[in-house]
């Protein structure tokens, strides 16, 4: 998958502010029922910014619509997602989507009141934002790997907290560009990562590992 906002506060910041249909929404305007075909659009200001075909066939709405992913041309997409119903509490059934996200070769699967357009497909929360995550471990994994073949080249080692010297016979002017780099790819690379355990980490725990 790809093609994901760039949204400042990671996949919540997108979650928030992408399309996303609500299974209790197409429940209240009877879409649900099987061999219904209808639409739903999205509006800002009363006015249309976007919209989806869909229909049903026994408990299966299949979803339709143009995706065009960075540049390149639209896309027609249809996506086939099951629906569960399961009993509530005090009698009666609640419906929900069945997450149909494959993300990092696994299956979700997940019951999902809220699927999100957060790329190509629409996938529960869970998905966009485990994918948002292995994309910034991707970025942050590589950005120290360079670091620390940096930081060995000195003739040092690996690890943002070891010393960094100027091998003898090395230029002053190269020595501080090469630790400018370091320098400047473990700054990218923890704030990567500071991002990814907001939220998931005590304050005190977030200042000892990416401080
Ligand atoms: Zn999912």
């Amino acid at each position: 998958m790809g093609g994901f906002g760039s949204g400042r506060h990671g996949g919540k910041h997108m979650a928030e502010h992408c399309r996303k249909i609500d299974i209790n929404k197409l429940l209240q305007a009877g879409c649900l029922k099987s061999d219904y075909s209808g639409g739903w659009q999205w509006l800002e200001d009363g006015e249309q910014v976007a919209n989806i075909g869909f229909y049903m066939v026994g408990n299966k709405i299949t979803l339709k619509y143009r995706f065009r992913s960075n540049g390149s041309d639209c896309e027609e997409i249809e996506q086939p997602t099951q629906i569960v119903w399961t009993p509530c509490r005090y009698g009666g059934e609640r419906p929900y989507f069945r997450c149909p996200g494959v993300v990092n070769g696994r299956a979700c699967g997940r019951n999902a009141v809220k699927l999100f357009s957060g790329g190509k497909y629409f996938l529960c929360r869970h998905c966009y934002d485990l994918a948002y995550k292995s994309q910034s471990e991707t970025r942050a994994d590589r950005l120290l790997r360079r670091a620390n073949k940096r930081r060995m080249e000195l003739g040092g080692e690996a690890g943002v907290y070891a010393w960094i010297n100027r091998p003898k016979g090395m230029w002053q002017r190269t020595y501080i560009r090469h630790k400018a780099e370091i320098i400047h790819a473990e700054g990218l690379a923890m704030a990567e990562m500071r991002r990814m355990f907001a939220g998931k980490i005590s304050a005190q725990e977030m200042e000892m590992y990416f401080e």
